[in-house]
């Protein structure tokens, strides 16, 4: 029985069948999401690992309960998810394709590295790369689905000094960057303890790695957030409501059709998503790889700012 349980893919169904039906049952997804989530998840367990299966999850969950936190007062403002809430397949693909490909990244890695082809490091940055873009796009659902509720008026991160309503395309708030900064933290917090107390289930291979993991972690979700909606605000199909203002990428809004007023008519939430992921990727791999030009980074900017006080 243990050995059964033990082999990494029947646990891995199980576990993928159970958390499946419960988030189909919540509502988080429709079938379409739970087909793709189950693809995603069960690579990401069988070639990640269960630390890597772990920061998946908690995005997974974080944002379907995100998503359905006081939906009726995100209907009412105009900013609710469709359909209730529930995922499709287009947005689990959007926010879980990077996170699984560096996931067999990994996996790869770290089989190369045993017949001694690669460094054992490179698996490290594959997991760098996975970090970045799960809290990337944690950060990003939840400091949306949060911030809505900032009881000052939010800005347009592309123009800073102007107020937008809520649930405007490219919108910042503080208590969204707030959240941003906690998902962060969270997934850093995951990672870190798995690392400190199971070691063999991450793919670390010294000390200093697992110090960096919580501040690649931090940065990644609050740089990969804020380039979300910066990647949103420029490029992503964009409306404006004639009722109420709001620039969305709906096409109803406050109960009237809205008008096209800019951004790529193709372009929409699940390619930003897609987008800011593999760049909240790409920083997660260069914080991983440069680990030392960080650290002489680091020594030779506290160095200038000791001298000069
Ligand atoms: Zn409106």
């Amino acid at each position: 029985m243990i050995e059964f349980l033990s082999s990494s893919v029947i646990s891995g169904l199980i576990v993928m069948a159970f958390l499946g039906a419960l988030s189909y049952r919540l509502g988080f997804v429709d079938i379409s999401g739970l087909i793709s989530a189950f693809f995603v998840g069960f690579t990401v367990w069988y070639t990640g690992g269960v630390a890597a299966f772990t920061v998946l999850l908690f995005f997974f969950i974080s944002s379907g309960i995100a998503t359905k936190y006081k939906y009726r007062a995100k209907m009412r403002k105009n900013v609710a998810q469709e359909a209730k809430g529930k995922r499709s397949w287009k947005n689990v693909f959007g926010s879980g394709i990077i996170p699984m490909m560096f996931s067999i990244g990994i996996f790869v890695s770290q089989r190369l590295a045993e017949v001694g082809a690669v460094s054992p490091s490179l698996a490290f940055w594959m997991f760098g790369g996975f970090i970045g873009s799960v809290a990337t796009t944690s950060a990003d659902t939840l400091a949306s689905e949060i911030g809505v509720f900032s009881k000052r008026k939010p800005r347009l991160i592309t123009n800073l000094r102007r107020k937008v309503p809520a649930g405007t395309i490219g919108a910042v708030s503080l208590l969204g960057e707030g959240v941003a900064l906690f998902a962060g933290a969270a997934i850093g917090t995951i990672v870190s303890l798995y690392a400190l107390f199971t070691p063999g289930l991450v793919p670390v291979t010294s000390s200093a790695e697992i110090l960096l993991i919580f501040p690649l972690s931090v940065l990644t979700a609050f740089i990969g957030c804020n380039l979300d909606s910066l990647i949103g605000a420029v490029f992503q199909n964009r409306y404006v409501c004639e009722i109420c203002g709001a620039i969305t990428d709906k096409e109803f809004h406050c109960g009237y059709e809205t008008k096209y007023v800019g951004g790529f008519k193709q372009f929409t939430n699940a390619h930003v998503n897609l987008g800011s992921s593999g760049m909240g990727a790409a920083l997660g791999v260069v914080l991983g790889a440069g680990l030392f030009v960080w650290i002489l980074g680091f020594l030779f900017f506290w160095v200038v700012a000791s001298s000069s006080s």
